[in-house]
């Protein structure tokens, strides 16, 4: 299937550049990427060009007052050689939420799986091979337009890059853990928290760098107004099982809506899990972490997937927390979303975007190691 926009290609590959044992996340960026441009009133100019370097006038309005979007999807090479995306439709719904909200004009229904097959039709060779790793696509809507006004741009740019990323898998044993912030917060009522918006993630550095020095993985965001009620890390939403329920604070604009935390509902409602989207005091919390009534917790988001969560510190006390225990919800979510994900569990929620094989596939001669190779 040849590409559906038209195609302008790398001069060169960058393939053999990448050290297929040492991924990372973001390191690599795949030869070409996706361009849309919003002019005279409407998305248009869709094309598939190299990746690389933007010229980009230092007025340009974006870098000053951040009117920027984005969103994150990842494309898996199932174990059956098949080429899926898991979700983009609910993510495109979320990129149009977040434009709406930071004045940019939503691309219309279709443009990410249409920019996705033709991503996928080039830089197929890009998505690796082995199981748990995948090709994370970063969609990013910028303003174009350079002035110094505080107002929306008049004009945008779409881009749609791609990254193979690792597997989160082997990182994930001994579980994250989370530093309870009582100082920062990260959004507010009536703000911008529930947009994949790049203010969020720039204010969100210093109370991330704080925890880190105090030896945590991440920050456990608590509501804006009081800090009272918890509502999610930094790139995940947060779940608790305890007193045999499963709780996750509910979608009510300072937080994110992500698609990980939609599927898992819906995998926890399926099986009969008694599910619920309630605030959760910290100060209730900390009651049930000291009489050891938690059960298990876990983040849920694109990146990890699901991440167990080994301890949580408040107030200066550091809880620990059951991981990896048989019998799990998070393991056992974890192995439902990425059996699904990977092709190896019937895809009973029409989940995955099966997207083309593309001309000249050949995997033989791919510069990647063969497939199921261990690191
Ligand atoms: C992206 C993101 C999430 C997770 O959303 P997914 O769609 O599951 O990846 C959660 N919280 C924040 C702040 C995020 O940016």
């Amino acid at each position: 299937m040849a590409s559906p926009l038209p195609l302008t290609r790398a001069p060169r590959s960058r393939l053999e550049e990448v050290d297929w044992n040492d991924l990372g996340f973001g390191r690599h960026f795949s030869d070409h990427m996706v361009s849309m441009r919003w002019r005279d009133g409407r998305w248009d100019d869709a094309e598939v060009i190299p990746y690389g370097p933007l010229a980009i006038e230092p007025g340009n309005a974006a870098l000053h007052y951040g009117q920027t979007v984005f969103e994150g999807l990842k494309v898996f090479r199932g174990v059956d050689g098949r080429i899926r995306a898991f979700r983009p439709d609910a993510n495109e719904r979320r990129l149009q939420a977040s434009c709406r909200r930071m004045c940019i004009p939503p691309p219309p229904d279709g443009s990410l799986a249409t920019a996705l097959e033709a991503l996928v039709a080039v830089d197929h060779p890009w998505i690796p091979r082995r199981r748990g790793e995948s090709l994370y696509v970063r969609p990013l809507i910028i303003g174009e337009e350079s002035h110094l006004e505080v107002r929306p741009s008049r004009s945008f740019r779409m881009l749609v890059m791609s990254s193979p990323v690792r597997s989160y898998f082997a990182t994930g044993q001994a579980g994250v853990s989370l530093k309870v912030d009582e100082e920062h917060t990260r959004s507010a009522p009536g703000g911008v928290g529930f947009a994949k918006t790049g203010g969020n993630y720039a204010a969100s550095f210093l109370p991330a760098e704080i925890a880190r020095r105090e030896g945590f993985d991440q920050v456990l965001w608590l509501d804006g107004v009081e800090h009272r009620n918890i509502e999610e890390v930094g790139q995940m939403n947060i779940f608790f099982r305890l007193d045999d329920r499963v709780v996750t604070p509910p979608l009510r604009g300072t937080i994110l809506p992500g698609v990980t935390r939609d599927s898992v509902l819906t995998l926890l409602h399926e099986r009969g899990v008694e599910v619920a989207e309630e605030p959760i005091a910290i100060d209730s919390l900390v009651r049930a972490m000291e009489e050891g009534r938690v059960q298990e917790a876990f983040g849920a988001g694109t990146a990890a997937v699901i991440a167990p969560v080994g301890c949580i510190g408040v107030r200066g006390r550091r809880y620990d927390l059951p991981v990896g225990e048989s019998g799990s919800l998070s393991g056992d979510l974890f192995e439902t979303l990425t059996g699904i994900q990977f092709g190896e569990r019937a895809d009973a929620h029409g989940w995955m975007l099966e997207l083309p094989p593309a001309e000249g596939l050949q995997p033989e001669s791919s510069v990647q190691p063969a497939l199921g190779a261990s690191v």
